[in-house]
């Protein structure tokens, strides 16, 4: 099992409650969608994955490893790559790669071999001594998948990767997530894109005020909201189904 989360709550300072009682299970393998409106805790749930917030109760475990008692372990199997672009733009790629790999105490010779294959992998190599705040959009949400990768976690986190991006770079994104998760990986994705979801996951939970409501295939995801798409049972979720393009008929003129 990849990720294995069991009764996870998380309630802020604030009294939030952001998770209640949240269990997702996600094979070694799969790559999982984590479908919601925006404050439905997908973040949250995330953080507490990668030991960023600590649970009130419940417990997280990534690959085995209880993400709060083997914080050590857990973290190495992670990778993350945020939805912002989180990249220091005084290093190169090279050392924005090299610096990502010491942190997660790669020796300096595997480092070096690593940072060249995942240059040639997004190809940036010809960028290598550039700075990172010279890249092209494109480039950089590629060298923030890279360095997500850095250190070969078992599972790679998106957060909304394509978030404000042009319908280009939407689908080179792809491809590379695609051959990645080919290749081994593990990954959840969260994604405000519908298509993108339907296109890339083999399993989607939806997730709403805490709670994850339903989960399965997008044909399961339909037919257990009795409607013919994804999209269709998303809006079900969100109670916007008058907005369903199934009903656009229904709308007096
Ligand atoms: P999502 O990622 O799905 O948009 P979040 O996990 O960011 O949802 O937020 C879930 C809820 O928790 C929201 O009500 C949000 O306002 C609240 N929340 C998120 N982070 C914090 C925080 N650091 N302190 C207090 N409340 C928070």
């Amino acid at each position: 099992m990849a990720l294995q989360i069991t009764d996870l709550v998380k309630r802020y300072e604030t009294g939030t409650e952001a998770l209640r009682g949240v269990s997702l299970e996600i094979e070694a393998g799969e790559f999982f969608g984590l479908l919601g409106p925006n404050g439905a805790g997908k973040s949250t749930l995330i953080h507490c994955t990668t030991g960023l917030a600590q649970p009130t109760s419940g417990v997280v475990h990534v690959f085995g490893h209880d993400a709060i008692e083997h914080y050590a372990e857990a973290r190495l199997a992670v990778g993350l790559a945020p939805q912002e672009l989180n990249l220091d733009w005084f290093l190169t790629l090279e050392e924005t790669l090299d610096y990502h790999g010491g942190y997660f105490g790669m020796p300096k010779r595997d480092r070096k071999e690593r940072v060249a294959e995942l240059l040639e992998a997004f190809s940036l190599s010809a960028k290598k001594d550039d700075r990172t705040r010279t890249l092209s959009g494109g480039m950089k949400r590629r060298l923030i998948l890279a360095r997500a990768l850095m250190h070969r976690p078992r599972l790679l986190i998106l957060d909304e990767p394509t978030a404000g991006v042009d319908v280009e770079l939407r689908l080179e994104l792809w491809r590379y997530v695609e051959r990645i998760n080919a290749e081994g990986t593990t990954i959840l994705l969260t994604t405000h894109y519908l298509e993108e979801a339907e296109r890339l996951c083999d399993r989607i939970a939806f997730i709403n005020d805490g709670q994850i409501v339903a989960q399965g295939t997008s044909p399961e995801l339909a037919a257990e909201y009795g409607v013919a798409s994804l999209e269709d049972a998303y809006l079900e979720l969100v109670g916007r189904n008058e907005l369903s393009r199934a009903r656009i008929g229904d709308v007096a003129p």
